[in-house]
Formats: C-alpha cells, sequence, structure tokens
C-alpha cells in the first residue's frame, strides 16, 4: 500500500516535471521575483498577478531539476484564487512537509508528493525554491532569492 502511493507521488513529480503547468510569462502579473539554488542550479522567476489580496494568476519559467520543477508547476496549481494569506499558510504546511516528511490528510494529495523529499537534504531546497520566491514576490521584495 505505502509502496502504491509513493509510486503515485512518484508520478506526480514526473508528470509536473515533464509537462509543468501555468509554464510561461504571465503578462498581467503585478509582482514577480526570481529564485536561484546554487546548490543545485536551479533558477526561476515567478510571475503573480495579485487582484488586492487575491492571487488571480501565478506563473513561473525557469530551468532546474525535476524536485523544482514539479514543486514550481504544483505551486502554480493549487494557488490560483487563494489569498496571500492562504498561499502562506500553505508555504509553511509544505515546508513543515518536506522537512518532517509528514503530513495530515490529502486535502492538497499533489503536496504530500514531496513528502518523501525530507529523506533528502539537498532537494528540500529544491522543493522550497519556488515557495520562497513565491514568498518574496508577494512580500514585494523583487530582489533575488537564494537558498544559501
Ligand atoms: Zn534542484
Amino acid at each position: 500500500m505505502i509502496d502504491n502511493l509513493n509510486d503515485l507521488y512518484q508520478e506526480v513529480i514526473l508528470d509536473h516535471s515533464r509537462h509543468p503547468r501555468n509554464y510561461q510569462k504571465l503578462a498581467k502579473a503585478n509582482r514577480e521575483a526570481h529564485g536561484h539554488n546554487p546548490l543545485c542550479g536551479d533558477q526561476l522567476t515567478v510571475y503573480v498577478q495579485l487582484d488586492g489580496d487575491r492571487i488571480r494568476d501565478i506563473s513561473f519559467e525557469g530551468s532546474g531539476c525535476a524536485i523544482s520543477k514539479a514543486a514550481a508547476s504544483v505551486m502554480t496549481t493549487l494557488l490560483k484564487g487563494k489569498t496571500s494569506q492562504e498561499a502562506r499558510d500553505l508555504f509553511s504546511r509544505f515546508h513543515h512537509m518536506v522537512t518532517e516528511g509528514h503530513y495530515q490528510e490529502c486535502e492538497h494529495c499533489k503536496l504530500a508528493a514531496f513528502a518523501g523529499v525530507h529523506k533528502f537534504p539537498a532537494r528540500v531546497k529544491c522543493a522550497m525554491l519556488p515557495w520562497r520566491t513565491l514568498e518574496a514576490s508577494l512580500a514585494d521584495k523583487p530582489s533575488a532569492v537564494s537558498t544559501e
């Protein structure tokens, strides 16, 4: 059962890294930030169209490993329509999950795909990069985020 679940989660990561969702520059973006993970070489730009406090649209562009790309792709699919506070809540849950390796429920199943990352400390930075970059864009701090 657990092995099957792991396979399923593996599929989510492979699918999203091979076919990233919302992978484009966002013409109507009013926030953006650039993130860089020197350890792995991941680079990405997150674009957000913020409407008041709500994320109307979100996208990303960049290059990096499967984990960082899949994490960015899943993040964009989950955050469209969310408020910036809801985005920060998900950010802290995701951070907890990739560092501790456990998650409570399946409300955000696609996030659970990354729980296995906690076994590979170097990969935690890859998974967190899109979220840290998003956080910088919401805080309107366009200076580059670095995981170092
Ligand atoms: Zn990486």
